[in-house]
């Protein structure tokens, strides 16, 4: 079996309505990704996957959508107002954690026919969340 992963970056900003902790504020990241596909053949080219095509695919999407864009949760109390300023916003039905983010762009990657394994979102040097597919679903 092959693997191969993709490093990307990028800021985010949110809040953790439920948490006890600083969390529950408004704050940002500056996150790092990798998107991790498996293989267990190599294409004619002797690959899983060339880096630019899986850069190329993610990169834009999460720098149309991901970068600089305060997630919230849909009842966050701030919305409104932010919206109303024009600020760039994604508002999502559950709570925008790492976990949420990595789960978010497994599945974009995965739409894109990509061979996707895992998605590990760093939210810090020290802290990240990762997505799998479980052994029963996975392809
Ligand atoms: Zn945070």
């Amino acid at each position: 079996m092959y693997r191969v992963t993709k490093n990307l970056s990028f800021c985010y900003g949110h809040r953790l309505m439920n948490h006890a902790g600083k969390c529950r504020h408004l704050h940002g990241h500056s996150a790092r990704v990798a998107i991790t596909l498996e293989s267990e053949d190599l294409n004619e080219q002797g690959m899983v996957c060339d880096f630019s095509d899986i850069k190329t695919f993610a990169e834009q999407w999460i720098q149309e959508t991901l970068d600089h864009t305060m997630l919230l949760h849909q009842d966050d109390p701030v919305l409104p107002m932010l919206q109303e300023a024009g600020e760039r916003i994604m508002v999502v039905a559950e709570h925008p954690t790492a976990e949420f983010l990595a789960k978010l762009i497994y599945e974009h990657v995965d739409r894109g026919g990509f061979p996707v394994k895992a998605v590990t979102v760093w939210e810090s040097d020290t802290s990240s969340a990762t997505y799998t597919a479980s052994d029963a679903t996975h392809r």
